[in-house]
This record gives structure tokens, C-alpha cells and sequence, in this order.
């Protein structure tokens, strides 16, 4: 299971605050519930591109002694399933589509020069397929929002909310994803719950 690690600053100090097993750790168990710390279980890699990065990041595991799963913090600027960054593809979305510029310009936008053409409409086909159900789900954190379609009113939405606060909403409180979840890929809908922000020591 994937839950959220609350986390704002760059991918270097990112790297730096996982390394402590213990800054992050979850109380309790969000697969059983049960009430006992998780243990540390290693990390995996996985790729990112964001506007100044391009490389591999590691993501901490933790293991439930008791239902014997791993829970993994995926830092939250990164979408499951996706190598770039939240941040790239919402500058691409909103240059394309709210800013009516070319795909080239949009790639341009999201600092990605040279961005296969295919990408960004990859991203804009999924984005347009879940505007509609984006624009209603985040109705209870933006202020109302005049839009002539739903692909302007959730791309408006989401600046005023902010990418990065919209997707922990989405995610962590309905388990949804910003761009929608592979078909192969759709969660149970069970709810889970935020990983707990420890105070820094
Ligand atoms: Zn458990």
C-alpha cells in the first residue's frame, strides 16, 4: 500500500530526510490498524523527472509485523505510476490548455525541451477524461469556479488550490489519482489515512 509522506522542499533534502527510519514512521498499521510503530523495510527506487531533476529517488517501505504488508511514503510530489513530477505535467496542462500554447511551447513550459509530442497528449487525453469527476471532487477545498468546460474549470481549480494540496486530497482522502488510475490499476476504494507528521527532533 501507498500512502502519502508529507513533504515540502527540494529532492535533495527529501533524500536526506528518509534516510532516518524514524522521522516518518507510522504509528499504527493503515492496513489492519493495528496500534504498534511500523518497522523500516529497506526502500525501492523508482525514476522522477521534475522541473530541475532527473534521475532516481528512493521511497521508504515499512513492514506491519502483524499483517505482515508494506506500507511505502511516496513523497508527495510525485504521482504513483507516473515518472514525472506533479509539478511538470500540471505546468504542461495549464500552458496547453488553459493558455491555449502549442504542445512544443507547453514542453517548453514544464522546462521539458524536446518532450516527445506523444507524451504531452498522453497526459492532456487522461487529464481530459478526468476533469469532470476532478472538478466535483475538489469542489469542498476551491472557491467556485466559472469555467466554460470542465477541463478549464478543473485545471482553474487545481492552480487555485494548489497541484501538490489537490493530489493529497484526492489521493489520500478518496484514493483517487490527479490524472486517473490505470484501468488494470483501480483500487479497492478503501480509505486510508495520511502519514502521520511527526515532529522533527
Ligand atoms: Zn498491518
Amino acid at each position: 500500500m501507498q500512502i502519502l509522506h508529507r513533504f515540502t522542499g527540494s529532492i535533495q533534502q527529501y533524500a536526506e530526510e528518509i534516510s532516518d527510519p524514524n522521522r516518518y514512521r507510522p504509528n499504527s498499521c493503515p492496513q489492519c490498524q493495528t496500534p504498534c510503530p511500523l518497522t523500516a523495510h529497506g526502500f525501492y527506487g523508482r525514476t522522477l523527472v521534475d522541473v530541475n531533476f532527473n534521475g532516481s529517488v528512493r521511497v521508504r517501505r515499512y513492514l506491519c509485523r502483524f499483517c505482515k504488508r508494506t506500507v511505502s511514503l511516496l513523497p508527495e510530489f510525485a504521482l504513483p505510476y507516473l515518472r514525472f513530477s506533479i509539478s511538470v505535467i500540471g505546468l504542461f496542462l495549464v500552458a496547453r490548455l488553459l493558455e491555449g500554447r502549442t504542445l512544443k511551447a507547453a514542453a517548453q513550459a514544464a522546462s521539458q525541451l524536446g518532450m516527445p509530442y506523444q507524451r504531452g497528449q498522453f497526459w492532456i487525453r487522461r487529464f481530459r477524461k478526468q476533469a469532470p469527476a476532478l472538478s466535483l471532487a475538489l469542489t469542498p477545498l476551491a472557491t467556485p469556479v466559472a469555467a466554460a468546460d470542465f477541463v478549464s474549470r478543473a485545471l482553474r481549480m487545481l492552480e487555485s488550490i494548489g497541484w501538490i494540496a489537490a493530489h493529497r486530497f484526492l489521493f489520500s482522502q478518496l484514493r483517487a489519482h490527479l490524472l486517473g488510475w490505470p484501468a488494470c490499476l483501480v483500487p479497492s476504494g478503501r480509505r486510508i489515512t495520511l502519514a502521520p507528521a511527526c515532529p522533527a527532533s
